[in-house]
């Protein structure tokens, strides 16, 4: 059974296989969450970054995780929200999905995500969490046994949990 965690704080912090950046496309650093790992992890992980050559939305890419306590940074640019009618439910769900999939290759136990999207590419946080538990519960997962869905404010923690209440 993966055992499903909504926890509240600052997902550098966390001690897991692999967290998850929500990158942009470059994979080259910008604001928000993806800024906050490329601090923490320090310059070793733009380094890493560079020769990946960039990464589609919706899929994902691993580089170790430097001086983060996590082993691995596993980078998905999610979509940008325009109105719901371009892709960004299933480009969302393709983020989940190969993070994952990345994950199980790379022998994680444990990742913790963001919520991806939620901040300046400005998808509607109820959606994109129901999004978020739906393809982790849905995800056949072998290897990992355990998700955290970290939220940055009480705010955004009290969606998660009500979406995984909802898919129960
Ligand atoms: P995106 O471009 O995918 O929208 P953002 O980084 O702007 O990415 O926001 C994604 C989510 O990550 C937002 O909900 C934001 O509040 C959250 N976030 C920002 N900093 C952190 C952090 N240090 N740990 C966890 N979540 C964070």
């Amino acid at each position: 059974m993966l055992d499903i965690e909504v926890l509240e704080g600052d997902i550098t912090t966390l001690k897991v296989d692999a967290i998850v950046n929500a990158a942009n496309c470059s994979l080259l650093g910008g604001g928000g969450v993806d800024g906050a790992i490329h601090r923490a992890a320090g310059p070793e992980l733009l380094q890493a970054c560079i020769p990946l050559n960039g990464c589609a939305t919706g899929g994902a890419k691993i580089t170790p995780g430097f001086r983060l306590p996590a082993m691995f940074v596993i980078h998905t640019p999610g979509p940008v929200y325009r109105d719901g009618r371009h892709g960004e439910p299933t480009l969302l769900a393709s983020c989940y999905q190969n993070c994952l999939k990345l994950a199980e290759e790379n022998n994680c136990a444990s990742i913790a995500f963001p919520a991806i999207s939620t901040g300046v590419y400005g998808y509607p946080w109820a959606e994109a969490a129901a999004i978020a538990v739906r393809e982790v519960r849905e995800y056949p997962a072998q290897k990992v046994k355990k998700v955290i869905f970290c939220c940055f404010g009480n705010d955004m923690a009290g969606i998660y949990r009500e979406a995984l209440q909802k898919a129960e």
